[in-house]
């Protein structure tokens, strides 16, 4: 099966988008993605409508939650809230039958136990309806991080496979975040395969932000200020097997798409 290749669109006609730069699948937000605010499916015929819309033009949608969400913080303020939201999320990403929900892997604050923010993880995965995969993204900074870095995922993952409903949970791997957390990307694929079992989703960036710096800054896949070279997104795309969302300036999808297609063949 070929793999599906796709990008983030924004809110205003997303299919529509989607078919204007030949992505097989596009990936949106349900609302602002900073703030709490209640989803809400973006579309004039709501969640229905816009699953119709996709099935009738054969494009996947994957959802991205907020970035407000951190299902890992100690501070109930935070945590409390984000459950919620990302149980709202989950909800309407089954409503229009998204392939899953991509969400942060969190942070704790320096003083915290590292330890309470994975269980933490287990805990909310519990809790949360999974009409459709959660799939846990990799993040690029901070050193309270859930998932920044191979050994911070497995930690992660012990948790996550310790909960009910875990079949429900899987991965996506963001290459400008590997990066910028510090991991080589030649043969991260099996280093993360080795971990979770899966890799169910591939966020194909390149970097501004420097290796190990913990910058989280996307850049096109042949920016002349991108630090990854190009051919190894390539053959970390081909590797991974998985669908592929760009995250890169809208401008060049249409050309990326393209020579993604060509690196996965
Ligand atoms: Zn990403």
């Amino acid at each position: 099966m070929t793999q599906l290749v796709g990008a983030h669109a924004g809110q205003d006609d997303p299919i529509g988008y989607a078919r204007e730069v030949g992505a097989d699948l596009v990936q949106i937000f349900l609302g602002d993605p900073q703030k709490w605010s209640a989803p809400s499916a973006p579309h004039p015929d709501g969640a229905d409508g816009l699953r119709r819309a996709a099935q009738q033009a054969g494009i996947a949608l994957v959802v991205h939650a907020p970035y407000v969400l951190n299902v890992a913080s100690l501070n109930n303020r935070i945590r409390i809230p984000s459950r919620k939201l990302l149980a709202k999320v989950m909800d309407l990403a089954g409503q229009i039958e998204a392939i899953g929900v991509v969400v942060h892997g969190g942070h704790v604050r320096a003083e915290d136990d590292p330890e309470v923010g994975f269980d933490n993880w287990r805990k909310a995965i519990e809790q949360t309806p999974k009409p459709v995969p959660l799939l846990i993204e990799n993040t690029a900074g901070g050193n309270h991080s859930m998932a920044r870095g191979v050994e911070r995922i497995a930690r992660l993952w012990e948790s996550v496979t310790a909960a009910d409903g875990s079949e429900q949970v899987g991965f996506c791997l963001d290459t400008a975040h590997a990066f910028a957390g510090g991991e080589e990307l030649d043969g991260l694929t099996d280093r993360i395969r080795a971990i979770t079992g899966r890799i169910d989703l591939v966020h194909l960036n390149n970097s501004r932000g420097a290796f190990n710096s913990g910058q989280d800054r996307h850049a096109g896949i042949h920016a002349t200020d991108g630090l990854i070279e190009p051919g190894a997104l390539g053959a970390l795309a081909a590797a991974a097997k998985s669908p592929v969302v760009l995250e890169t300036p809208g401008a060049g999808h249409a050309e990326e798409l393209t020579w993604v297609r060509e690196q996965v063949r």
